[in-house]
């Protein structure tokens, strides 16, 4: 009998990560991340599969962004009966972000159908509702970092540390057949050394395959300490001005890491003490989950957490959740700090804090994260004279600062550093990335003597 990996998602691109492990007659799904793209795309692939979820044993989860567990509901709506296993965090970080994304459906689905009655088109269904994304967490199963256990038959896997987001897991798979053992590891998505909040990846050691993430294969991030440096002045500069700084920023840890290094700033008087608010429940719900799951954190967060030093305590910082709440801080003039979503500016509270604020010199526009193409995000990082909130068009006025080195990411040299303590290695596999990135990464790879493939959406490769 073979075994055997196919690349079910998030191959030969970013959003949607999920793979397929079979050996024995097991099924092995490691990851059913969503599939982000147009509408119609973003529908037929998310709602349909190439096996059948019936017949799939176990799903191993590697963390809670959406790209990695948020096609779960849908797998379940079509027959996924198996129990899923991950981290105790990314259990329940991922309960908030599939409720969150399952009302994000809901709505979108309330908005198409209003058009397309209007063009007299058959009303659609939600990819999941909220009730469903609520459901399908129910057949979480949390396990700790470290510990081996048997998913299927034949299948065994430990979950490492990937030092990525809150409770984020590199998963091994041991996989016997016969008189046979192999190794497959998977650091999908893995993080960077010395990322706030965050314990270091754990390499794993002694892998057969590995299958590796190469969102940035091609580039080199400034490192981390360079993040709170540039925070401290544009902060300084915007106050000195009196005007307000608006932070748009990914509710899970993006804004916890903001949070953290202002805590520092705060406590080393670098910056002048200001109003700081997040403004969204679930960047509130997500952060009370940090202090929850204490024992992913790293050493000295944590040690402050327990001695009642939470970086999340401050006193200056508010959480916001009340809709009116967040509306009135419009009226409130002073200079302040507002972190509120959608990180890409295409949606959430963010938007009406731009609309009344980005007309005026005095504002700063604060980018932590990444811009896709096409969205109000990225018309503010490049800048653009005019932009349109809400249909109406406003005067981009506002001074933009834009801080690169908050990924959460391995660079290129921080992945090949993975890659040497993972050896021996018979095959590298590079998904999670946009072409040009992954080879990027296969070409430093292949200077250092090891074969990565690339391998396309659909492929199957033959491991034994
Ligand atoms: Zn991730
Ligand atoms: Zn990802």
């Amino acid at each position: 009998m073979s075994i055997t990996l196919k690349f079910l998602g998030g191959a030969g691109t970013v959003t949607g990560s999920s793979h397929m492990v079979r050996a024995g007659g097991s099924e092995v799904l490691l990851d059913a991340g969503l599939f982000q793209g147009r509408r119609d795309e973003f529908y037929r692939q998310n709602s349909t599969f190439s096996f059948n979820p019936h017949t799939v044993d176990a799903l191993v989860l590697s963390h809670a962004h959406i790209d990695h567990c948020g096609n779960i509901p849908s797998l379940i709506k079509r027959g996924l009966r198996c129990k899923i296993y991950t981290t105790s965090a990314t259990k329940d970080i991922a309960r908030l972000m599939l409720e969150d994304s399952g009302k994000i459906q809901e709505e979108d689905t309330k908005y198409v159908n209003k058009i397309n009655r209007r063009l007299g088109l058959p009303a659609r269904g939600a990819l999941y509702t909220k009730k469903e994304a609520a459901k399908a967490t129910r057949a979480f199963r949390s396990i700790s970092y470290g510990q081996r256990f048997c998913v299927a038959k034949n299948v065994f896997a430990t979950l490492l540390d990937a030092g990525h987001i809150l409770g984020s897991s590199i998963i091994i798979l041991d996989i016997k057949e016969g008189k046979r053992d192999i190794k497959i590891g998977y650091a999908v998505d893995l993080g960077r050394k010395g990322l706030p909040l965050l314990n270091d990846p754990v390499a794993p050691k002694g892998l057969d395959y590995l299958i590796l993430e190469s969102t940035y294969g091609g580039r080199e991030h400034a490192p981390i300490e360079e993040a709170k440096n540039k925070l401290r002045d544009a902060i300084c500069r915007a106050v000195e001005r009196k005007g307000k700084i608006l932070i748009p920023s990914f509710t899970l840890e993006r804004t916890q890491e903001v949070i953290y290094f202002l805590n520092e700033l705060l406590e080393e008087k670098l910056i002048p003490s200001i109003p700081i608010y997040v403004d969204s429940p679930l960047a509130t719900d997500l952060t009370k989950l940090f202090e929850l799951h204490v024992d992913f954190l790293d050493p000295e967060t944590r040690q402050d957490i327990r001695g009642g030093r939470s970086p999340f305590g401050l006193l200056n910082l508010r959480f916001i959740r009340g809709q009116e709440d967040s509306k009135a801080l419009n009226a409130d003039r002073r200079p302040m700090i507002i972190i509120a979503g959608s990180g890409m500016c295409e949606s959430g509270r963010i938007l009406h804090h731009l609309s009344n604020n980005i007309e005026d010199s005095r504002t700063m526009i604060l980018v932590v994260g990444y811009m896709a193409r096409d969205t109000l995000g990225k018309r503010i990082v490049e800048r653009m004279r005019r932009v349109r909130i809400f249909g109406v068009e406003y005067e981009l006025n506002a001074e933009v600062v834009v801080i690169t080195s908050f990924s959460g990411h391995a660079d290129k040299n921080e992945l090949l550093d993975f890659v040497s303590g993972c050896l021996p290695l018979k095959q590298i596999f590079l998904v999670h990335g946009d072409l040009e990135q992954s080879q990027a990464l296969a070409d430093a790879l292949s200077s250092s003597g090891l074969q990565a493939h690339i391998p396309a959406k659909g492929e199957e490769a033959v491991l034994l």
